[in-house]
């Protein structure tokens, strides 16, 4: 914590005072008695403590969270997104110094997830503080997840303020439009943090037959076909994620229309080298394998596998772009993954590019918990 990690286990804390309540703050000190950081508390959970401020003269008042939302909303909206892109992250949790919340903006609309006890105690201050911020025409709580329950809370899903938004939206990114289903959709609707994987990864596209593996709802598709790739093939488990995956293509007015496949990556991918079916360009998005360290063996075998498949599924030289966003797998141990995936394939791989979570997603240097997705443009030799 004295090199500012925003997390304090219960294991680590030996006295508590003053029988706080769930989500309220409290004054953390060391065993001297020393001063540490204002936090946020939850008995309830292992993190029992989220460090909020170092300073012990800034008290974590309204003026506090408000401060807070305004520096995270001015990054984006002054400095980093132009208006080829309405759909972005305003919050990243932790990273943007707001641990347990995550704000995204899908054009008028902004959607609220409340991770934590201390947040979700505090919606009602932060709906009325990103109303005036940016006044938009409805905020919807999308905090249906799971996760909650390791605070103690169950998932809730709903309108905090204003219109309630239709069930498919439209969204602009990089200048390509897509469907957006902020309401039912995965995550809060769109894999945000992909905004510039799906550029670059497009950029090695042209004239190639690629395969998306772990579509939704066909965003890298959209891309790639733009930049010239000769012909698409989506796979996907979701039915609904692969129907709106057909009406971005409709969409962005695409000559060619991917062939949209439904099942699972790892029969199919299976089913295709019994086939012998090749490609010369695929990309794997697979969803989070490994949530925490403690599951980071299993999953790894999991990434493996699915690597491995889609390795021998290459043609010479074939372009491999792989992704995990799995915050227990981090950059070397994804490419010792990569390694043994490909010495198994007998194949050679030299890494053209390295990729990251876009930059509306920052990682908090004290946090690198906050550091997740990492991907690479491979030559599959
Ligand atoms: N690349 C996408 C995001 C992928 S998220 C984008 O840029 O928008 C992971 C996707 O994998 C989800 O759409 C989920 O429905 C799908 N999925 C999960 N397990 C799967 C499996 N075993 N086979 C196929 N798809 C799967």
């Amino acid at each position: 914590m004295l090199r500012h990690h925003p997390w304090i286990f219960s294991g680590a804390v030996k006295k508590i005072e003053n029988n706080p309540s769930s989500g309220d703050i409290v004054r953390v000190v060391d065993s001297e008695g020393t001063f540490i950081a204002w936090a946020y508390f939850n008995p309830q959970s292992q993190i029992c403590l989220r460090l909020l401020e170092w300073k012990e003269e800034i008290p974590v008042n309204e003026s506090w969270w408000s401060e807070k939302l305004l520096s995270a909303v001015k990054y984006r909206e002054s400095v980093k997104i132009d208006n080829s892109t309405s759909a972005y992250r305003l919050v990243h949790a932790e990273s943007d110094m707001l641990p347990g919340l995550i704000v995204d903006r899908y054009g008028d609309f902004i959607v609220l997830q409340a991770l934590t006890a201390g947040i979700d105690k505090r919606k009602s201050i932060i709906t009325e503080h990103l109303k005036s911020i940016l006044n938009p025409k409805g905020i919807y709580e999308r905090s249906d997840t799971e996760t909650r329950k390791l605070e103690g809370l169950t998932p809730v899903q709903g309108v905090l303020f204003g219109e309630t938004p239709d069930s498919i939206i439209e969204i602009k990114e990089n200048g390509y439009r897509f469907k957006v289903d902020i309401i039912n959709g995965q995550k809060t609707g769109f894999f945000l943090d992909q905004r510039e994987n799906r550029k670059i990864t497009a950029s090695y596209a042209k004239n190639l037959k690629v395969l998306e593996c772990f579509s939704y709802t066909g965003a890298f598709s959209v891309y790639a076909l733009n930049a010239g790739a000769e012909s698409m093939t989506c796979i996907d488990s979701s039915s609904t994620a692969l129907e709106i995956a057909r009406q971005n293509f409709e969409l962005n007015g695409l000559a060619f229309k991917p062939e949209l496949v439904l099942g699972n990556t790892f029969q199919i991918l299976r089913d295709y080298r019994n086939a012998g079916i090749q490609f010369d360009m695929i990309i794997l998005d697979p969803p989070k394998l490994s949530p925490t360290r403690a599951l980071r063996e299993k999953a790894s075998q999991a990434y493996k596998d699915v690597n491995l498949l889609a390795m021998k599924l290459l043609k010479k030289d074939g372009i491999l772009a792989t992704f995990s966003c799995s915050s227990g797998i981090d950059t070397d141990f994804f490419k010792e993954i990569l390694l043994w995936a490909s010495i198994d394939a007998h194949r050679e791989i030299q890494i053209l590019r390295e990729m990251h979570q876009a930059d509306d997603h920052p990682v908090r240097l004290s946090f690198p918990e906050s550091s997740y997705l990492k991907g690479f443009i491979c030559r599959v030799c």
